[in-house]
């Protein structure tokens, strides 16, 4: 356990993380002039694997073989803890990635602890909206998933979560991204950075 003041935002493709990370930031500066530095753990990842002609779009990422994917998370992982010991810190990025081989962890023991977060978030979203959300992004190729098993994923999520939480002595936070309510979203995440 450590007392820095990194939050790791975490939520299924499409739950709509890097919105409400992106405006909780803007409000951090509106209202108390402080800058908060945001890591994205895929376009960590995604820098490494470009640098290595591996993938050329950030979403094949996850359909590489799961030893290929933990190789780069491992690298990733490694850039993001160091870069993580400033002041106010987020870490945008997923406790479960789904592969063609079942979920891989996104934080296992060694990325959790090496990061130290004080509070992990869990963004959720109504899973009818998760969907039209993914299909009405023309900015990524995210995956066409049924609305039930938008449900399960979301469950596994809870518990991936929690994981986190045993393993680092982290809270955990769950938010709720309602349709058309990004502002009420960044105002808890906004709380959660400034607690
Ligand atoms: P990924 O894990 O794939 O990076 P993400 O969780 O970061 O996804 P975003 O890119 O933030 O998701 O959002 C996905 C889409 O949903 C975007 O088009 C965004 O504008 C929209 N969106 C986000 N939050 C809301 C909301 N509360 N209401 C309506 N649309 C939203
Ligand atoms: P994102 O833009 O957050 O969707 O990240 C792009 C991609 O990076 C994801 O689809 C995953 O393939 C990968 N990624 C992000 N975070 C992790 C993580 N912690 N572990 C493994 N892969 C990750
Ligand atoms: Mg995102």
């Amino acid at each position: 356990m450590s007392d820095n003041s990194v939050v790791i935002v975490t939520g299924i493709p499409g739950v709509g993380k890097t919105t409400v990370i992106n405006t909780a930031v803007d409000m951090v500066k509106e209202k108390h002039n402080e800058d908060v530095l945001v890591l994205n753990f895929g376009t960590e990842m995604f820098e490494v694997a470009s640098a290595k002609k591996i993938v050329e779009d950030r979403d094949e990422m996850r359909k590489l073989p799961s030893a290929k994917q933990r190789e780069i998370q491992k690298s990733a992982g490694e850039g993001i803890a160091e870069k993580a010991k400033s002041a106010r810190v987020i870490v945008d990025t997923h406790t479960l990635i789904q592969t063609n081989n079942g979920f891989l962890i996104g934080l296992p023991e060694w990325v959790a602890t090496a990061i130290s977060p004080k509070t992990v978030v869990l963004v959720e979203a109504d899973p009818d909206n998760i969907a039209a959300r993914r299909s009405d992004d023309p900015t990524r190729e995210r995956d066409v998933q049924a609305v039930e098993s938008i449900k399960v994923h979301q469950e596994m999520c809870r518990a991936a979560a929690v994981a986190v939480g045993t393993l680092t002595g982290a809270t955990v936070r769950i938010i709720k991204n309602r349709q058309g309510k990004v502002e009420e979203a960044a105002t808890q995440l906004h709380d959660t950075i400034m607690e």
